[in-house]
């Protein structure tokens, strides 16, 4: 039972002003919460969205973060699983290697190894080799993932990129049925 709040007559439910005093009755309240209670839900909803919306952002940022960790992390145990005491490394699988070395004319030399160098020169120059391979030409003498056979005179007559860490199959997926240009002529 409601009574008018300014006279304190009893009310009947639905009756929009009192019939003592003519007070404008609350009648709208219960509406009014229940509406109140709407936007609060929506309210929930909009801090539930935001909060996952944070979330999802954060776990990509830390996807980022990972990934740019990773890179660095995965080329120092590359360069000490590989490199050795000649600056030379080429990732003979990377496609710039492959623009630019395999795709176009290399005359005169490469990563400082140049036709025409004596052995002389190549020790000064990038110190004791690494040892010889046998390949189709003769035994090229390996300096890091160079290579150079000498020829006619005792000079470089042939420059190779030696791909020692990778497969022969590797390497040609990458590059193609293209083996024989990696010798600079
Ligand atoms: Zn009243």
């Amino acid at each position: 039972m409601r009574y008018c709040p300014n006279c304190g007559e009893k009310l009947e439910r639905g009756q929009l002003y009192c019939n003592n005093c003519g007070t404008m009755l609350n009648e709208t309240h219960p509406k009014h919460s229940r509406r109140n209670r709407n936007q609060n839900a929506g309210k929930v909803w909009i801090i539930i969205t935001v909060v996952l919306v944070a979330l999802i952002s954060v776990a990509i940022a830390i996807y980022f973060l990972l990934m740019f960790l990773k890179n660095p992390f995965s080329s120092a145990s590359d360069s000490t699983n590989h490199y050795n005491s000649h600056s030379n490394k080429v990732n003979v699988l990377s496609t710039s290697f492959s623009e630019n070395f395999m795709n176009q004319e290399n005359t005169g030399g490469y990563k400082g190894f140049e036709l025409g160098m004596s052995p002389e020169e190549i020790k000064h120059k990038f110190g004791n080799e690494d040892g010889t391979v046998e390949l189709g030409i003769g035994k090229v003498h390996k300096y890091g993932n160079m290579g150079v056979y000498y020829g006619s005179g005792n000079t470089v007559s042939s420059v190779y990129v030696l791909p020692d860490n990778v497969t022969v199959d590797e390497f040609k997926k990458v590059h193609g049925e293209q083996l024989n240009r990696q010798r600079i002529r």
